[in-house]
């Protein structure tokens, strides 16, 4: 596994649930950590507190990343204070659910915009860096939903599939210098995403349980460490879908 200490990476919508503990995770691997987000102010200095206290650098950017103006500023003063970004963890992400018929051009436009373009943007402002490097870790936070259709709606599924291609467009055009592309696809990963939820139901999971923030934060730790998997999504969903 490559070395991550003293690494700079940035975690997308890093104040709560998933991306916290993938910031955490990382941190806790050696690694310096730029936390992105979009209106918890106040739990991203906690998510900083918390990351210092392992003796990381931490910094709290806020950032709509879903605008290109804003990701252009995030990324700036990301590499100003910590340096060129090496690992970015494309996490930041909503669900509207909404019955079926409700669903308009408004929602899915919103959802693309938030969930699939954001990652794109993000992507293309610190890639040139990382080939700089000949060095570099792109994990996307897909979901279940890319696969199954999953308890939110089309238009979250689709902006989670398009995620995948993202990934796998990036592994192909990157894999000879050094850059990984992947994706790991989370269900019911307990977080304030699933608990306003009615349609989260922990019967649905195979394994009868929520997951655990922790248990998605472990497999972007173990991606941003291995340099051989690349163009890959790995499933962290209790057995829900098998590939
Ligand atoms: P969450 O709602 O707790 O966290 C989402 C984070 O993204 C929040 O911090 C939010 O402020 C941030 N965000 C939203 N829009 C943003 C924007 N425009 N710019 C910057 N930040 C923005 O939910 P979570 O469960 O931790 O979700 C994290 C990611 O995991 C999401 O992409 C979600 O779709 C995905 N996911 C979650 C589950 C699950 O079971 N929890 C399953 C599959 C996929």
């Amino acid at each position: 596994m490559d070395d991550l200490n003293g690494k700079v990476a940035l975690v997308t919508g890093a104040s709560v649930g998933i991306g916290r503990a993938i910031a955490e995770g990382l941190a806790k691997v050696g690694v310096d950590l730029a936390v992105n987000y979009f209106q918890h102010q106040a739990e991203a200095e906690e998510v900083c507190a918390s990351i210092r206290t392992l003796g990381r650098r931490a910094l709290a950017v806020q950032a709509d990343v879903s605008k290109s103006a804003e990701v252009e500023r995030l990324v700036k003063t990301v590499e100003e204070s910590l340096g060129t970004v090496e690992i970015l963890v494309n996490n930041a992400g909503i669900a509207r659910v909404q019955p079926l018929a409700e669903i308009r051009e408004e929602d899915w436009d919103e959802l693309i915009t938030v969930n699939l373009k954001s990652a794109f943007l993000v992507t293309q402002r610190v890639v040139p860096g990382m080939r700089a490097r000949h060095w570099g870790r792109i994990i996307n936070v897909s979901s279940v939903a890319a696969h199954i259709g999953g308890v939110v709606g089309p238009h979250y599924a689709a902006s989670k599939a398009g995620m995948l291609g993202l990934t796998h467009s990036y592994a192909n055009l990157l894999v000879r210098e050094g850059i990984t592309a992947n994706s790991i696809a989370p269900a019911l990963v307990y977080t304030q995403m699933v608990a306003s939820n009615p349609r989260a139901r922990a019967d649905l999971i195979p394994v009868g349980r929520f997951g655990k923030v922790e248990e998605v934060a472990d497999v972007a730790v173990m991606l941003a460490g291995n340099g051989y998997i690349t163009g890959q999504t790995i499933n962290v969903d209790g057995g829900w879908y098998m590939t």
